[in-house]
């Protein structure tokens, strides 16, 4: 929002504004030769090999899938807490957590005619199950969710809706952007025309036999429908029966189940500042994974990254002059709850967190660095980008969005930092079975520390700071 200012008010802005900018031209904080070669250093050095992938090798193998409120979330968090002490953190703690807990149980699909086989298929995170002996019905296929929002009742009412949208290969992920809506609010915009039943094209870009999983959601008090992803190849299947033109008929039984809350916790270790201990440099990820796989990509690698990172600094003979905290988000898969309980738990800290970001997409290469900081820091952030650019990293916009844990501290108005991943296969293997450890190349996660570690201390040890991030865009 553009506010209109007066004309002697605008003269005053104005004049007060070429003042800043004459001045800050000499006086503008800068990065120091000497922080920017201790920067230099912890980004060379970590190229030569990193304990990330032990790291994450140590999460996959000892605890594995560790969705939110199941026996793997409280192994999770024991192991947390223990690698974060063996790793030499200070203040290591668990914050609680409430997460619901939710669980897949057995689920099965078949197409009952005009040509019957078994399909391969997984239920959405929070369905509700099918009734004993399951549901029979027809397909309708509907090629995205905006076309469902336009169909008539009349064609879906007591059917099996097909949402048969693909999702598209991209370095930037963008593609999961496009597809995901129709993960998270198909069952309730099908389950209002009468629908009986919510089938997806899974949103992912592989064509195995893996179905992806992934959060829907249902409006409060309204028909709550199952809903499942098909892998790719049977959704080809499905949608080549119903080019046939002959009625193709489909029994789907979810065994799932919805628990009550259960107790979980964020798992937080920090390397105390030297001088600024108060003020918070903040290094995200999350510690939550979904069912099928071991979450190694989702998001152990990411935990990895940042503890090995965070580790490397605290290693440094002199500490960085502020904090830096790393959290082990509890479920963000499921609703964000960890977010929401740091931002509420910490909202009295949180305009001392001077630098906030989350790596979350997998193990690629960082190839791009954004921010999302006040505009007068935007020469500062620059000098911390150029760090990068021996990696092969390139400069992104003022538009960074962090991530999804550091959403809920957007009224805070928290300076945020991404460096993004190249997803180009991340969504091949994103929320299905083959989520595992041999998916990631250790120098790629040796990469992504080089990049975090060199940022963070300099974002730790620098003179100045961000300013506070550009003011959250209404709703
Ligand atoms: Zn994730
Ligand atoms: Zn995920």
């Amino acid at each position: 929002m553009r506010r209109v200012l007066s004309g002697s008010l605008l003269s005053v802005f104005l004049l007060s504004a070429a003042c800043l900018t004459s001045d800050s031209a000499a006086a503008a904080p800068s990065l120091p030769d000497t922080l920017r070669s201790t920067a230099a250093s912890l980004r060379d050095e970590a190229l030569q090999g990193t304990r990330a992938f032990e790291i994450v090798r140590s999460l996959t193998v000892e605890v594995g899938p560790r969705p939110a409120g199941s026996e793997g979330d409280r192994r999770a968090v024991a192991w947390g807490l223990r690698t974060m002490r063996e790793l030499g953190f200070a203040n290591v703690r668990a914050e609680a957590v409430k997460v619901p807990h939710w669980e897949p149980g057995v689920s099965t699909g078949d197409i009952t005619s005009p040509w019957a086989q078994p399909m391969v298929l997984l239920p959405l995170g929070g369905s509700v199950a099918t009734p004993d002996g399951g549901i029979e019905a027809e397909v309708v296929s509907v090629p995205s969710l905006q076309d469902l929002e336009k169909t008539a009742p009349e064609t879906v009412r007591g059917k099996i809706v097909f949402l048969n949208k693909r999702m598209e290969r991209a370095r930037d992920g963008s593609g999961y952007g496009e597809t995901v809506p129709g993960r998270g609010r198909g069952a309730i915009v099908a389950g209002k025309l009468g629908a009986v039943a919510l089938l997806l094209r899974s949103v992912g870009t592989d064509n195995n036999r893996t179905p992806h999983t992934g959060a829907m959601r249902y409006e409060e008090g309204g028909l709550r429908i199952p809903a499942a992803a098909l892998s790719n190849p049977d959704a080809d299947v499905l949608e080549a029966q119903l080019a046939s033109g002959k009625p193709v008929r489909f029994h789907l039984v979810l065994g799932t189940r919805t628990l009550p809350e259960a107790d979980s916790a964020n798992v937080i270790g920090e390397i105390p500042g030297r001088e600024k201990g108060d003020e918070v440099v903040l290094l995200g990820c999350h510690l939550d994974s979904w069912f099928p796989g071991t979450g190694a990509i989702d998001d152990g690698a990411g935990c990895a990254i940042m503890m090995e990172a965070a580790r490397r600094i605290g290693a440094l003979p002199q500490k960085p002059r502020r904090t830096i905290r790393v959290i082990l988000y509890a479920n963000e898969e499921f609703g964000l709850s960890g977010a929401r309980a740091y931002a509420e738990k910490h909202a009295g800290e949180l305009p001392k967190h001077i630098l906030a970001g989350e790596s979350d997409f997998g193990s690629g290469r960082v190839w791009r660095i954004s921010s999302s900081v006040a505009p007068e820091a935007l020469p500062l952030f620059d000098e911390l980008a150029k760090l990068l650019t021996p990696l092969g990293v390139e400069r992104g916009d003022n538009e960074a969005d962090g991530g999804a844990d550091l959403s809920p501290m957007a009224p805070a108005r928290v300076p945020l930092i991404g460096l993004s991943q190249d997803g180009t296969y991340y969504f091949d293997w994103h929320h299905t079975a083959n989520d595992t450890l041999d998916k990631i190349d250790p120098k790629d996660l040796d990469q992504n520390v080089a990049a975090w570690a060199a940022v963070a201390y300099a974002a730790a040890e620098m003179p100045g700071d961000f300013g506070r991030g550009p003011e959250p865009a209404r709703e």
